[in-house]
């Protein structure tokens, strides 16, 4: 029996087992897995899991060999499906469907990062801004394995470029997530309710993110 619970924004998949008779926490392909006895409840499971974040997140970033990108794949940015072209040739845009990208062949995969980098970029911050009421200076894209998105004490906020390849709802659940941290520096009821109030689809993109998430890397 498998069920993935996301503990701390991290998607942890829970495999029951007949025979095992101890909690193991491991990663596998980029995706941290708990395998448990039967017996055992999802509170103890997270309760173990808690435990071992240090150690977790630092195998995350180990893990998840980085897919790169190739010539004729097709990827979906910003909820636009796109096929990559290379074609040489100074500029890297999209038209029709098609990304069509500069440069020497052999650079293929940084051009179309840094471009979806870019349009990804340029959506966060206006979404965040619609989302809080005001622009936002400080927004950051990173390259991260274990979080989607955070906020600092001092209210930057920054996200994983990979997000630019998710559906347009979970992106948009992730910047709700995190413009609403900039008030509330907690996962208490009341910071769920804000971010709710700002975008309704919470649950859908949460799961998306649970079950979806590692494919994004
Ligand atoms: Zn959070």
């Amino acid at each position: 029996m498998e069920k993935t619970i996301l503990i701390d924004d991290i998607p942890v998949l829970f495999k029951r087992r007949k025979g095992s008779k101890n909690m193991r926490l491991y990663v596998r392909k980029g995706q941290a897995c708990l395998s448990m006895p039967w017996y055992v409840l999802n509170m103890t499971g997270e309760r173990f899991v808690r435990a071992h974040m240090v150690w977790l997140k630092e195998q995350l970033k180990q893990s998840a060999p980085s897919r790169t990108f190739q010539d004729g794949q097709d990827i979906c940015l910003l909820g636009t499906p796109l096929r990559i072209q290379w074609v040489g040739g100074t500029k890297t845009g999209e038209k029709d469907g098609v990304l069509s990208v500069g440069g020497e062949a052999c650079h293929l995969h940084r051009r179309v990062s840094d471009y979806i980098k870019r349009q990804t970029l340029a959506y966060i911050e206006k979404k965040a801004a619609e989302y809080a009421g005001r622009p936002l200076g400080h927004i950051q894209l990173r390259d991260t394995h274990s979080r989607w998105g955070s906020c600092s004490a001092q209210g930057h906020l920054s996200f994983c470029w990979r997000l630019g390849l998710a559906p347009l709802f979970v992106l948009d659940y992730v910047i709700a997530h995190e413009v609403t941290h900039l008030s509330e520096m907690n996962h208490s009821y009341r910071f769920w309710q804000k971010v709710k109030a700002i975008n309704p689809d919470v649950a859908r993109a949460k799961r998306w993110l649970a079950t979806n998430g590692h494919t994004l890397h």
